[in-house]
């Protein structure tokens, strides 16, 4: 103890100027996020841009998650599809932009299954939703 320093200071903490540029780890900050389709403006979860309602399905063994983002500045729905393939890839693709009133009616329709993220559930929004195509 020579420093003087109480001992819970580390003073290895304040060495740490080193030149090297800290590693981008892309997982965590470049993660997908989606966009208006109409405006572009991307919808930050951090900013309270989570989808309005999202709605789980299985269509021949694969899965399907369709999510419903709402636009204020455009007053106009943007719609994520997650597919996650049974045999291969997982893809996400974007739809839209959707009118207001069509998406409201579609959230509407999801709101009214309590299980919504189920995708074996069965109940008359799942089947409406999805168009009696779920297996
Ligand atoms: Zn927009
Ligand atoms: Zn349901």
């Amino acid at each position: 103890m020579t420093t003087g320093l109480p001992s819970w200071i580390s003073p290895v903490k304040s060495k740490r100027f080193s030149n090297e540029p800290p590693v981008p780890r892309l997982a965590e900050t470049e993660q997908y996020m989606i966009q208006c389709s109409n405006c572009h403006r991307p919808f930050d979860p951090q900013a309270g841009g989570k989808s309005v309602a999202s709605i789980s399905g299985s269509i021949s063994g694969d899965e399907f998650i369709e999510s419903y983002f709402f636009c204020h500045h455009c007053q106009l729905y943007t719609v994520e599809i997650y597919h996650d393939r049974f045999l291969g890839e997982e893809s996400v693709s974007v739809h839209g932009p959707i009118a207001k009133a069509e998406g409201d009616a579609k959230v509407q329709l999801i709101n009214q299954c309590s299980r919504p993220w189920d995708k074996k559930c069965r109940c008359e929004s799942h089947l409406t939703y999805f168009d009696g195509n779920l297996d």
